[in-house]
């Protein structure tokens, strides 16, 4: 009989998180909730604990610990709430964690897990961005594993051979495109919230969904995959393939290129971390390669999608710059969610805040913080020069 592992789900009422509470509830002898952190989903946080009955639940938003207590009662689950909680989700024990916070929110949460020594499945790749190099430095140092979980990642996880590392010449990374990948720029500037969240291949938070339209996610997990990887930018190509079935690939010395392909379903890379180092069934839809009529590849645009270049020049410039490009672009997207500046402002706004914000180094945790508030602080202050058409807000 396999032994039953234990999971920890930050983020667990995002669509990360549901996936992989989705994954656990199928095989309930394998697989026991651990904890769960939500920000402000009362309702979402309590069917998870009615449900799987995890030693502890914390919402992130201390002013809703009263309505979860309330909707809640008196279970066996232990509630808490506040963002020291949700770093003591991290820290608690258990085997594996399902790190899906969305956003810089999750670095603390996150790192407590990797400083235990615990399996992290990462989700959040916007920890890695503001902090890759403390993260990694902590999971050496507590022997933590860290299972990239974003299909991208995951992929070259699955296809990376370490034993010929000296044999690789690049990764490509996959990118779909999003759903303006052939439109122009002028159509592009009157995009509302509501078509941006529409992603054509993956049914994802709102967030990831606006990032992928603008490519930031691409630039994103550009510096992702250089902290996962310990790759330089210069290695870590993109590539268009609007159909999302190779989700990424590597490239070697003979000529080889190895690929991990599947249908878009983010519970095929959630299961291969949940199941690592086995594979476990993941009950999402098997590929037919019949049924493919194509798979097409093009060149990313950086002239129409800016955001890849940034992040680019972001990893290369080093210490809080990408930091600050992410914390921007938060705030950017955010800001476009709530319908105040268009779609193109997105990456003009994060432009402007990394040309703005002085270079500094980061060697802590603390710095990282720092440089987060800071790019956030100038982000807001730049909104306020943006005058852009006012669209209507995200339903
Ligand atoms: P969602 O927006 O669907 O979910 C985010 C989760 O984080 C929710 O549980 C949310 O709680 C919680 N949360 C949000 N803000 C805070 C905060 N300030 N403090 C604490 N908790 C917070 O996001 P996704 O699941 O789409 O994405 C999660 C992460 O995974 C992101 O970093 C994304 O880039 C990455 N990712 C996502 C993929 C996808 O397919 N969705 C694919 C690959 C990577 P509440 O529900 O209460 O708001």
């Amino acid at each position: 009989m396999t032994q039953q592992k234990s999971v920890t789900v930050l983020g667990s009422t995002g669509s990360v998180g549901g996936n992989t509470l989705d994954l656990v509830g199928r095989s309930p002898d394998r697989y026991r909730v651990a904890a769960v952190t939500a920000h402000r989903d009362v309702e979402g946080l309590a069917a998870q604990i009615e449900r799987f009955r995890p030693d502890f639940a914390v919402i992130a938003d201390a002013s809703l610990y009263g309505a979860l207590k309330e909707r809640v009662g008196g279970g066996a689950t232990e509630l808490a709430a506040g963002p020291d909680a949700l770093v003591e989700a991290g820290r608690r024990r258990s085997d594996w964690v399902m790190a899906a916070i969305v956003g810089a929110a999750g670095l603390a949460p996150t790192m407590a897990a990797v400083e235990r020594g615990a399996a992290v499945a990462l989700a959040n790749k916007e920890c890695l961005v503001c902090a890759g190099d403390l993260m990694m430095q902590a999971a050496r140092s507590a022997g933590a594993k860290i299972l990239p979980a974003d299909s991208e990642h995951n992929a070259i996880f699955q296809v990376l051979e370490e034993r010929n590392r000296s044999g690789l010449e690049k990764i490509i990374l996959t990118a779909s495109g999003g759903p303006f990948r052939d439109w122009t720029s002028d159509r592009m500037a009157a995009v509302t919230p509501k078509q941006a969240v529409n992603h054509p291949n993956w049914d994802m938070g709102a967030k990831i969904s606006v990032d992928s339209a603008t490519m930031m996610n691409k630039g994103l997990e550009i510096i992702e995959a250089h902290h996962l990887f310990d790759l330089p930018e210069t290695l870590i190509d993109v590539v268009v393939h609007p159909q999302s079935i190779i989700h990424s690939m590597v490239q070697y010395a003979d000529g080889s290129v190895l690929a991990q392909l599947g249908s878009p379903d983010m519970r095929v890379p959630i299961a291969h971390t949940l199941g690592w180092p086995d594979r476990i069934h993941a009950p999402a839809n098997r590929l037919d390669f019949t049924d493919i009529a194509a798979l097409t590849f093009e060149a990313p645009d950086e002239t129409r999608f800016p955001a890849l270049r940034l992040a680019r020049e972001a990893l290369t410039a080093g210490g809080n710059a990408p930091s600050v490009l992410n914390a921007a672009n938060e705030v950017a997207v955010a800001s476009f969610l709530e319908g105040r500046i268009g779609f193109l402002d997105i990456a003009a706004l994060v432009e402007r805040v990394l040309t703005e914000t002085p270079p500094t180094e980061i060697g802590t945790l603390d710095d990282a913080v720092a440089s987060d508030l800071e790019g956030r602080a100038r982000a807001l202050e730049a909104l306020e020069s943006f005058s852009s058409p006012r669209v209507a807000a995200a339903p």
